[in-house]
């Protein structure tokens, strides 16, 4: 499709995550002119599978989502239109350890076991609702096995501190498909779903959008190159600090709302080694306890015969590029002159706290009889489900306008 710097859609998606794509495929579904700007060359966003070249062609690793599971029910029913259920990969079973006081170590060493002897009573007692992380599962498993383990896990898990977390969204249960693999991935990495999802939809890519005006019958997009683009409806689907910024001339109630949510910053390292030199277990991860990184997701969960890979994902502002080598060559138990396959990225995630639920109905209530849609992973969750629920709730909404 060739597009005139001055275009027309019924929709507008700015943003090429997982949030866009899947509200870009129920629109285009129904049939609507739908159009993507996406900042970056490539679909993905926080699914960004860095897939090596030269010596390395074939390798990849995650610098962002690594796992999907089967309780992602939307996102599965989405591969199952493309045709492309196929394409999913059982990930090997291989366990986490945690890496403490300068040693790899088995999680069940680290555990008070007297402690977790009351555990499932207190957990069929305690109601997670209204409840931080903290809050909630010390007292399920007890002090000294929520600083031991727990924290640190839940840590790696949203990769920032966990602690002020709403403990209802942190996991959230969901019905599992029993003839997909519980956790999976696909070649290539979950990337590969942004690029399923992607194919054939109407989108534009290295466009940064710069700027977003209401007009008499919808609105204006502005790109930093100058492309404008009218829509009837549009779509946010960006980090939440982009959408605050982007919305503050035009909603600046929005704008105000969106920027109560904190940010936290992950900035993540890959690093692929070849196997031969390495000691550590076979993994699917490490977890770092008072360590600079949150985690070390390992590619072991897709064995490959001479590479091994291991994204880092560090606390900001930490350490400097130099000093994060370091710390990966040590915990690896590598010289760190063997770290020549490097690669970094800095990924954003929402902070949520307890009461965020109030907060998601107060900006449902400022976005109710609109045709602007704000999805991402700040409203029941930051996992990839909930941005495709995120979407399908706003698109439901935006058909019911587009009536
Ligand atoms: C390190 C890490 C590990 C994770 N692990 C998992 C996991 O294992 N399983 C899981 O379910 N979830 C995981 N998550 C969470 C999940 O990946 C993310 O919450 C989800 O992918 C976010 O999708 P999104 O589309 O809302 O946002 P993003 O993926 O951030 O996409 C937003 C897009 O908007 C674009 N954009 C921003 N501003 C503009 C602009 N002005 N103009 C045009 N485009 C713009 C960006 O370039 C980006 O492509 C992880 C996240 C991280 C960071």
């Amino acid at each position: 499709m060739s597009l005139t710097p001055e275009s027309r859609h019924d929709l507008l998606i700015i943003g090429a995550g997982i949030s866009g794509l899947s509200m870009a495929r129920y629109a285009t579904g129904a049939g609507l002119d739908t159009l993507i700007l996406e900042q970056a060359r490539q679909a993905g966003g926080c699914l960004d599978s860095h897939r090596f070249r030269g010596a390395l062609d074939g390798f990849w690793l995650e610098l962002g989502a690594h796992s999907a599971f089967n309780s992602y029910g939307k996102l599965l029913e989405m591969l199952e239109t493309a045709q492309s259920l196929d394409r999913l990969q059982l990930r090997a079973k291989v366990g986490f350890r945690i890496f403490a006081d300068g040693a790899v170590r088995r999680i069940s060493s680290q555990l008070t076991f007297s402690e977790l002897l009351l555990a499932p009573f207190r957990w069929l007692k305690l109601k997670k609702t209204g409840c931080s992380v903290a809050d909630y599962f010390k007292r399920i498993v007890g002090q000294r096995n929520y600083t031991a383990v727990f924290e640190p896990a839940f840590n790696a898990v949203i990769c920032q501190p966990a602690g002020s977390f709403p403990a209802d969204g942190l996991f959230r249960s969901r019905p599992r498909r029993k003839d997909i693999p519980r956790s999976f991935t696909l070649a290539g990495g979950l990337q590969t779903i942004a690029g399923i999802l992607a194919d054939g939809l109407p989108a534009r890519f290295d466009q940064t959008v710069r700027d977003i005006r209401r007009t008499d019958d919808g609105f204006i997009v502005t790109a930093a190159d100058g492309g404008k683009y009218h829509s009837r409806s549009l779509c946010l689907a960006t980090p939440v600090a982009d959408a605050a910024r982007l919305l503050q001339p035009a909603f600046p109630e929005l704008a105000a709302a969106l920027a109560q949510i904190q940010t936290a910053t992950v900035e993540s390292v890959g690093v692929a080694v070849p196997k031969a030199q390495l000691k550590l277990p076979l993994v699917a991860g490490l977890i770092g306890r008072n360590e600079a990184f949150y985690s070390a997701v390992s590619r072991d969960t897709v064995p490959d015969p001479v590479w091994r890979g291991f994204t880092f994902h560090f606390r900001p502002g930490v350490l400097d590029e130099s000093g994060k080598l370091d710390c990966i060559a040590q915990t690896l138990g590598l010289p760190r002159q063997e770290l020549t396959n490097v690669v970094s990225k800095t990924n954003q995630l929402p902070a949520l706290r307890v009461g965020h639920d109030e907060w998601a109905r107060n900006l449902d209530r400022i976005l109710a009889g609109t045709q602007l849609a704000l999805t991402g992973n700040y409203f029941t969750g930051v996992a990839i489900e909930d941005c495709i629920c995120r979407s399908r709730v706003e698109w439901e909404r935006l058909q019911r306008g587009c009536g």
